[in-house]
């Protein structure tokens, strides 16, 4: 292996059945298969439902929520293309419509992770290459309080 290519990150290489995944999210959906037989919904792509075995699957987009339901804050890079990074926080995000998929928090502190902890899909697209699907917390709406009034 070329010395330098340790440097770049490892990108996604789509084929037949997820390149209409990573077209969505170029797109700003994340898009999930749907057995129109059985009603499973699946991530990753595949060219079959893993459920019922059946073809007839339908792309639809998520509604980009989830929770993590587990993560790993990663303080040591696995190769010199993340050193940058570090420390950063690897998701196990479980979406709203059912499956659960691997990726990374952005836009908040990786110490703050928490289980549970409700996120929503940010499209990230600051590589030039691919859009790569991350999350953020979920802000919750601050309550009003009386110095909200307009017009004072
Ligand atoms: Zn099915």
């Amino acid at each position: 292996m070329d010395p330098r290519e340790a440097h770049d990150k490892p990108l996604p290489t789509p084929d037949s059945d997820s390149r209409a995944y990573w077209e969505g999210l170029k797109d700003g959906r994340l898009l999930l298969q749907h057995c129109n037989t059985c009603g499973h919904v699946q991530f990753y792509q595949q060219a079959l439902c893993r459920k019922c075995l059946g073809t007839d699957l339908a792309h639809r987009a998520a509604s980009g929520r989830g929770t993590v339901h587990s993560f790993s804050v990663v303080h040591r890079a696995p190769g010199p293309a993340f050193k940058q990074d570090t420390p950063y926080a690897v998701l196990l995000v479980e979406l709203a419509e059912g499956p659960r998929m691997i990726s990374s928090l952005i836009d908040a502190d990786p110490m703050s992770v928490a289980f549970d902890m409700p996120v929503e899909l940010v499209c990230d697209s600051s590589n030039a290459d691919v859009v790569l699907p991350r999350f953020r917390p979920v802000k919750l709406a601050q309550p009003h309080t009386s110095l909200d009034v307009q017009g004072s």
